[in-house]
């Protein structure tokens, strides 16, 4: 229930949220302890590498003074910025600001020759629009607050910066007249905003706005439960066709009337739910002559950091750091090859290097989503060009595996998805990811960046277990792809059989 003392007080954040939907920022005022607000481990990276990013952009305008108080020292914070103003210093980080009972934090506060600069400071390699509310509430705080904020900035990376010249590491744009226009009906909303704190959570229905601009964490106390061969299931399906079919009256794939116009994907899709069966196309076994033995599985994991490390790097580029190999050997049958990185040194010349001497075997090199692994070899080429001519030679060999599967079979407990997580434990039961102590990328790429960027706050037991971990998790991306096609050959195999 909601407290009977003050108001809450809104944020910058908060505004954002309640521009969302009035009941998730209820929700996030009156429950700040709810689950569903927990960060997810992806969620903690982003965090952290946007406080680095914020950090690092006061460098670029220099000469100015933190308050550097703690987050949660609100007051202290506004009232110590006040001072600060009094000296009038070129720049002010993390200037804190109260007004209309909305606290706002500006990431750089610069001096202008006729007042300031509002900066809002984004991690992200462009401007988009969900920026301008943010830098909208603070000239609007700002100027209640009595201060002549002349320009609103938003500075975010730049994608065309190339480690190591760092000196255009960010780009700054002009969002002044934008938020101009953003500041017309604000404080109404502000206002609004701080009625329906007051008062019960407020009833909003489900809409596009759960998930743009952003996720809503709150999706699953407010969409109903859906069965689990509901139309949305449909293979990328959008969500307003999937709402129409369920307006017509088709809230699941059985119901679906049988002359509704179907893409052959779908088709294929709704007649393996109906019969319960997986379907395989009579042109699977022509899709599967190109995996011609002998045979290199490949799968790369990758970090991505905001701020580049390794020569060539752009912001948020994603550097391969680990792979598994799995290949058809003459003399040794399927033999595993394996390399990952430990350290904060340029990872990429060392694995280039095992990389070609474990895809050597392989006639093709086959990848689920090779577009992937495509993009990480082009990068391994520029970066390491001892190599380039080998790794192009693997390039050239890439045979995807996800085609094969998306277009020729489909098993009812796919769940209308093709990645290897979905397509492995219905193909092959049994074999999955959740015995592994990592179970999907997004994990992966968080953990090695500690592996390879915190090993001083990581103790060595603690190191070595982690870096098993990743290692399970790449090889059983492998080892999937070679019991996947496996088990695609004895498809082909069982449907000549019955003919
Ligand atoms: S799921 Fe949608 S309606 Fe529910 S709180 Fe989130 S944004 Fe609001």
């Amino acid at each position: 229930m909601p407290s009977a003392a003050r108001p809450p007080r809104l944020s910058k954040s908060r505004y954002v949220q309640g521009l969302q939907c009035h009941k998730q920022l209820w929700w996030r005022v009156h429950e700040p302890d709810a689950p569903e607000l927990a960060p997810t481990p992806g969620q903690e990276n982003l965090f952290a590498q946007g406080k680095e990013v914020g950090e690092r952009a006061r460098g670029y305008v220099p000469g100015g003074e933190l308050i550097g108080l703690p987050f949660y020292q609100y007051d202290n914070k506004v009232a110590a910025t006040r001072e600060v103003l009094m000296r009038d210093p070129p720049a002010i980080y993390e200037a804190w600001f109260l007004a209309d009972e909305t606290y706002v934090g500006v990431d750089i506060l610069e001096r202008t020759s006729r007042g300031h600069t509002v900066i809002e400071v984004k991690a992200s390699n462009s401007r988009k629009p969900e920026h301008l509310p943010d830098a909208a509430v603070q000239v609007h705080v700002l100027r209640r607050a009595g201060l002549q904020v002349e320009r609103a900035e938003v500075m975010h990376l730049n994608p065309d910066c190339r480690h190591p010249d760092l000196s255009n590491l960010f780009v700054r744009e002009d969002v002044t007249a934008l938020v101009e226009g953003a500041l017309v009906g604000l404080p109404d909303e502000l206002a609004a905003q701080q009625r329906m704190l007051e008062g019960p959570l407020p009833d909003v229905p489900i809409g596009d706005h759960c998930s743009r601009p952003y996720e809503c964490p709150f999706i699953e106390r407010c969409w109903p439960k859906v069965p689990d061969q509901h139309v949305s299931r449909l293979y990328r399906i959008d969500r307003k066709r999937a709402l129409e079919l369920e307006a017509d009256g088709y809230a699941t794939i059985y119901d679906l009337p049988s002359d509704l116009e179907l893409s052959v994907i779908h088709a294929r899709q709704v007649k393996a739910v109906r019969t319960g069966r997986v379907v395989v196309e009579p042109t699977l076994k022509s899709a599967l002559a190109q995996f011609a033995s002998p045979l290199a599985f490949l799968d790369f994991e990758t970090v991505s950091l905001a701020i580049p490390r390794w020569p060539g790097c752009r912001p948020w580029q994603q550097v391969p750091v680990q792979f598994s190999v799995h290949v058809e050997e003459r003399d040794r049958g399927l033999v595993h090859y394996e390399w990952i990185a430990t350290g904060p040194e340029d990872p990429r010349p060392a694995l280039a290097e095992a990389l070609v001497a474990a895809c050597a075997g392989g006639r093709k090199v086959v990848a689920y989503y090779a577009s992937f692994e495509r993009e990480c070899l082009k990068q391994l080429r520029e970066a390491v060009p001892t190599h380039a001519r080998e790794l192009e030679r693997i390039e050239k060999r890439l045979v995807d595996l996800l085609p094969a599967v998306r277009s020729h079979v489909y098993h009812p407990d796919f769940g209308g998805g093709f990645s290897i997580k979905k397509t492995l434990p219905a193909l092959v039961p049994g074999l999955s990811y959740t015995d592994l102590k990592i179970q999907d990328g997004e994990k992966a790429t968080v953990e090695l960046q500690r592996l390879m960027l915190e090993a001083d706050r990581t103790p060595a037991a603690e190191r070595a277990a982690l870096r098993e971990a990743l290692l399970a998790y790449c090889e059983r991306d492998t080892w999937a792809m070679v019991k996947l096609l496996e088990k695609l050959r004895s498809l082909v195999v069982d449907q000549l059989e019955l003919f």
